[in-house]
């Protein structure tokens, strides 16, 4: 083989937004599914292509290798295809379908389109996806309106998550309104059409604080009605908190690993997004929150809602900081939340957050099948389909509850004889009978991530090697390899010769290298791609998936510039607390810019009656509420509502102050000097070397504006 073969396919693609660039893609994926008749690959891959490949949607893009091809023919053999018995469960109780699968955002795009996943009805199989993953994913196509028993329903697949509705005395009761409100009003309106007679919503439910799971309410109520005590909204302790906090102080850097985890920027294909375990994706419509009316404070609390009596079980830090399953008595229906669904769940999410407990979350099932479990007759989730009879619900709950506490005490217990965060994935595995049931299943978690993820939680990032305690960056180390290895040329031949045999997890360890030595070296960049894009195709999970082909993607293309900044919902603004605000405003701040100025501000926001005082010294920003300095450099007044205004990014402070909103005592100056410390955090940062591509500058925005990021679906 030589280079200027697989260096034909330059032409990358200059796309400025997601969407001009899934325009681009052929309308039916229907070409996609022969691939495996016309792409078996006997020559040395690297060799084999010259013109673009017939239906990737990549110029670049490689077919399966015959060694990716083995490894999901293996898959094949070894996983219980002959289970049929989730098909069964998903179709039961099937009433309407879903009528357009597009779903179009208040904005004018599409805020929901189940057209892209069409392709996984037109084939049994894909030989660039995992077949546990395209069975998942199979499954996922579940969209329309289903009974889940006389009095419960669900409407599924307008989302990542699902929406539902239980028969109350006076209307309906919803738990977890979806993403965005377009798709909620949508299902609201199939639902209604077929079984609401019309009915009010008296009570809105959120189950956990994840932004799928409340994210649609303004699309289904009015929040005048919520005002007025009309309709009652309920959600688990410390709900508000959580629902801000967790994505606020590291948002950017979340929303950027979102690109890789949830593939932002891969069209759905064989080739591409294939579905994201949990459902196909998130939709992308309008985002609101009207916070709850009544808390559920206990740790397990009766509650009659609107004639239904019901019992909380709250379950803080499990799938989610805040949650809480619910069990319908009468009914003997049990609401699982998110904390049992169809897969392992996350016990370390790849957007980045705090360690989960796997201990506590098993023993919050455990509790839910001692108190529930025994009697419950039909058990359903936010995500996914229903389970029927006790039997069946007991067989998943104790294989639910094993599934967290095994990945807790085998990780540990390797950990305790010395297997290290950078060896746990290669060690840990789950048992055979857990291996062999398809709802333990990795399709948002993973052995290999989760596993890595206790270790951290409970040891941290060090592998206790003195090696790796302060290490070089890897861009510093990189030079050295690349000089060791004898060079380029020579790592670019032995990197060819491990990816034609299918050696692709050493083939990445010296390419990495390379491309971290030379970030302009394009034809290193390409082979690392096509590296990880064979790597990709074998992963059942869809985030290590997604992960790996969105990685080869910006390797091949760099990093689209320009969508446009999606700015934070005015309802998480308000929502969030002023010190956590003032705490992000010192995270903005460039403490290198920082030096040398010292001052105190007071700000006073009568209208909620809070009060800081707001220090920089030693170039760093700290405030206190509840405190005023005796003797600060500038006083600040502004009502809270308006403050908002500046928190969104609507207006500066400094406009705040001249039309008189904010009332000041003291030197102005300070807020010009403080703004200047502030940045605006790049949505679109460089994971990859040298995939920074810009065709445009990101937008400024006001130094003050929160830019809390998107809050993100789990
Ligand atoms: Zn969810």
């Amino acid at each position: 083989m030589n280079e200027t073969q697989t260096a034909t396919a330059n032409n990358q693609p200059t796309m400025t937004t997601r969407r001009q660039f899934l325009q681009t893609i052929p309308a039916t994926a229907a070409a996609f599914t022969i691939a495996g008749q016309v792409l078996l690959d006997e020559s040395p891959a690297m060799a084999a292509q010259v013109a673009p490949l017939k239906g990737h949607f990549h110029p670049k893009g490689k077919p399966p290798s015959k060694h990716t091809l083995e490894v999901l023919r293996k898959a094949r053999k070894k996983l219980p295809f002959g289970d049929k018995k989730d098909f069964e469960e998903q179709q039961k109780g099937f009433i309407a379908p879903m009528e357009d699968l597009k779903i179009m955002a208040d904005a004018g795009h599409a805020a929901w389109d189940l057209e892209r996943y069409q392709f996984l009805l037109e084939a049994d199989d894909f030989d660039s996806i995992h077949p546990s993953l395209t069975r998942q994913s199979k499954l996922n196509m579940n969209y329309g309106l289903y009974e889940v028993i006389p009095g419960i329903y669900q409407v599924r697949g307008f989302d990542l998550s699902d929406i539902s509705f239980v028969r109350g005395k006076t209307g309906w009761i919803v738990f977890d309104p979806l993403v965005s409100a377009e798709v909620a009003r949508a299902a609201l309106k199939l639902f209604q059409r077929h079984v609401g007679k019309g009915e009010p919503i008296t009570t809105v439910i959120y189950s956990h604080s994840h932004v799928d799971h409340w994210g649609g309410v303004r699309g289904i109520v009015d929040e005048a009605d919520v005002r007025s005590g009309k309709i009652e909204i309920i959600a688990p302790r410390d709900f508000m908190e959580h629902t801000i906090s967790e994505n606020v102080y590291a948002g950017n850097a979340m929303n950027r690993r979102l690109y890789y985890q949830y593939a932002i920027l891969l069209p759905a294909s064989p080739y591409g997004h294939a579905g994201q375990g949990l459902g196909q994706n998130v939709s992308n419509g309008n985002t609101g929150l009207i916070a709850p009316t009544r808390i559920i404070e206990d740790d397990i609390e009766y509650l009659t809602v609107d004639g239904v009596p019901m019992v909380f079980q709250n379950t803080p830090n499990t799938e989610a900081p805040s949650e809480m399953n619910t069990y319908f008595p009468e009914m003997k229906a049990l609401w699982m939340a998110e904390n049992v669904t169809s897969n392992l769940h996350n016990i370390y999410t790849l957007r980045g957050a705090p360690v989960r407990d796997a201990l506590r979350w098993s023993k919050y099932i455990n509790e839910a099948l001692y108190l529930f479990g025994l009697e419950a007759e039909v058990m359903f989730a936010a995500h996914h389909w229903p389970r029927w009879g006790n039997e069946r619900i007991k067989e998943i709950l104790r294989a639910q509850r094993d599934l967290y506490a095994h990945m807790n005490n085998q990780s540990l217990h390797l950990a305790n004889q010395g297997v290290t965060v950078n060896e746990i994935h290669n060690e840990y595995e789950l048992p055979k009978s857990l291996q062999q049931q398809w709802h333990t299943r990795g399709y948002h978690g993973s052995a290999e991530h989760n596993s890595r993820g206790v270790v951290n939680r409970f040891l941290g990032f060090w592998d206790c090697n003195p090696a790796t305690l302060v290490p070089l960056s890897p861009s510093d180390s990189a030079p050295l390899y690349v000089e060791m290895m004898g060079g380029a040329k020579k790592i670019m031949a032995k990197g060819r010769n491990l990816y034609d045999r299918g050696e692709y997890l050493l083939a990445q360890e010296i390419l990495n290298k390379l491309v971290q030595a030379e970030p302009n070296n394009q034809k290193a960049k390409d082979l690392l791609a096509d590296v990880f894009e064979q790597i990709g195709y074998q992963q059942e999970n869809p985030g290590l998936r997604n992960s790996y082909l969105a990685g080869a993607y910006e390797l091949r293309s760099g990093i689209p510039a320009g969508e446009p900044l999606k700015s934070a919902s005015p309802d998480v603004i308000r929502a969030m607390s002023t010190e956590l605000f003032l705490n992000f405003l010192g995270i903005r701040m460039d403490s290198r810019k920082a030096e040398g100025m010292q001052f105190t501000i007071n700000l006073i926001t009568p209208d909620n009656g809070e009060k800081f005082t707001i220090e920089l010294s030693n170039a760093t920003l700290t405030n206190i509420e509840g405190f005023l300095a005796d003797d600060p450099d500038l006083t600040i007044t502004i009502n809270r509502s308006e403050l908002e205004q500046t928190m969104m990014g609507a207006k500066t402070m400094e406009a705040q102050i001249a039309d008189g909103t904010a009332k000041i005592e003291g030197d102005a100056s300070f807020v010009k000097k403080l703004a200047s410390t502030m940045v605006d955090f790049d949505p679109q940062f460089e994971i990859m070397p040298g995939t920074k591509e810009r065709k445009a500058d990101v937008e400024k925005a006001d130094p003050y504006e929160a830019v809390p990021g998107e809050t993100i679906a789990e």
